[in-house]
């Protein structure tokens, strides 16, 4: 039976690279009549918290990815968090133990790092080299009744390479050499993540792993200690990081990066789970707009890309926004005749409502309506219309000339532009909006409060 996990470490607010890693592992349980199991890994302790635990969630919930056992649904492999299972670590870390798969470590801190130096100098790996891995039982014997602190570590064979087959990435393979004896167990009993994982992927029997591509390093530590334990592998299936549009690792610079942020600015949940999984996936042919129930049917992991997926804010506007339209057509909006309409009803829209107890107000309203005799005079006289009928660019060059005629920028010139062409004061990119409000407009839907 197909059963596959999504596992967030509750340390923070879920981002859309782990969103997407939910839904893919989602769509992956769904199409093959699997389970998805939800498990917290809350090992981390000083950094993992219950709120973040809640919030996350409360955003998978909002996606719409329901899961079939973890927290609050129970199941028959629980607990479901990692913080909860620690003496099945404990079990199986004695396992190895005495299978051999693990020894004793009874090596201070000051002898680690005397070791790592030396690697250091002598530009070697920094693998461990201490005499643990080969003690007699007897010196093992004198440092337990002198009640030394000791870790587990983990024996990796010496040489060879370990290899596996990624269902996105085909094979991997690595050279155990440069990969030392790793600790699995700490000497305050506290067990290690990559152990930690194993077990649980292993006893929750996981028959996929479908994560990130950052985690392939942890995956050579994990296969070893699935051989070490005598459980089959998993079917592993690593999928590419989400980058920003200049292929640099996305981060909050980039803007909303987090998913609550974008139900915040009020996206639909069905249009975030396109966007999402378009990020690295496609059916093979042109179409953009899939359903959760359709992803379900088209979903297969082969055609997950290999290569990282740009993450472009003004696209998953377009997209996002898109969506909505067709949302509002399907909830009986109505239709008008003439396609001109829409921007010059939003262009009229009474402002009051959206403009009384905001932050911005000041700023709006010392600023409003010179922008809007402006404005005004550029929808009039066609330009406006004209810019927007070549898209994001045309917008981006008419913004400009916009603002350098009305001695303008930033907040002054774009708060009350934004109100007076989308009638809110936050939102999505507002070119994308705008383009968006355009195009429903010439396709005869408007939106609610242009009527
Ligand atoms: N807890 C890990 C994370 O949040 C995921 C580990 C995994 O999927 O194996 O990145």
């Amino acid at each position: 039976q197909v059963r596959v996990r999504f596992a967030p470490s509750p340390t923070g607010n879920l981002h859309v690279g782990g969103a997407r890693t939910a839904l893919f592992n989602y769509l992956f349980a769904r199409s093959k009549g699997g389970k998805f199991v939800l498990r917290i890994e809350d090992t981390d302790l000083e950094r993992s918290t219950k709120e973040s635990e809640e919030a996350v969630l409360q955003d998978l919930s909002w996606l719409g990815l329901d899961w079939d056992e973890g927290p609050g649904v129970g199941g028959d492999y629980g607990p479901y968090r990692q913080s909860e299972r620690n003496s099945l670590y404990k079990q199986y870390a004695d396992k190895l133990l005495e299978s051999g798969h693990v020894y004793r470590c009874f090596c201070s801190n000051e002898e680690l790092e005397k070791m790592k130096e030396i690697a250091k100098l002598k530009q070697l790996p920094p693998v461990y080299t201490g005499k643990w891995a080969t003690a007699t039982d007897a010196e093992v014997q004198k440092e337990l009744e002198r009640g030394t602190p000791y870790t587990y570590r983990f024996r990796v064979p010496k040489d060879g390479s370990l290899k596996i087959s990624d269902l996105i990435r085909g094979e991997v393979s690595w050279n155990l050499d440069t990969l030392g004896d790793f600790v699995i167990m700490r000497s305050n009993g506290q067990p290690v993540y990559n152990f930690c994982v194993t077990v649980d992927d292993a006893t929750m029997a996981i028959s996929h792993v479908i994560r990130a591509e950052e985690h392939l390093p942890n995956t050579l530590r994990q296969a070893l200690i699935y051989k070490a334990l005598g459980f089959s592998m998993p079917y592993f299936a690593h999928v590419s990081l989400i980058l920003a549009p200049d292929r640099s690792k996305l981060s909050k610079r980039h803007g909303a990066t987090s998913v609550g942020q974008f139900r915040e600015m009020g996206y639909l949940p069905q249009a975030m789970v396109n966007y999402l999984a378009l990020l690295g996936w496609g059916d093979g042919t042109e179409n953009e707009f899939f359903t959760l129930k359709q992803l379900v049917e088209k979903f297969t992991i082969e055609r997950v890309n290999k290569s990282g997926a740009i993450f472009d804010s003004t696209k998953l506007s377009i997209n996002l926004l898109e969506q909505e339209a067709i949302q509002l057509l399907k909830d009986g909006i109505d239709l008008v005749p003439d396609s001109d309409k829409a921007l010059s009803n939003l262009l009229s829209y009474p402002l009051r409502d959206t403009l009384t107890s905001s932050e911005g107000k000041s700023i709006v309203e010392d600023n409003l309506s010179e922008v809007a005799a402006h404005l005004l005079a550029a929808y009039d006289g066609g330009e406006l219309l004209a810019a927007l009928e070549e898209g994001h660019a045309g917008w981006q060059k008419w913004v400009k000339g916009f603002g350098k005629t009305l001695k303008r920028k930033g907040k002054s010139l774009f708060m009350p532009l934004r109100v007076l062409l989308t009638g809110k004061l936050h939102g999505p990119d507002m070119g994308a909006s705008i383009l968006l409000i355009h195009k429903a407009g010439t396709h005869g839907i408007v939106s609610p409060r242009a009527e």
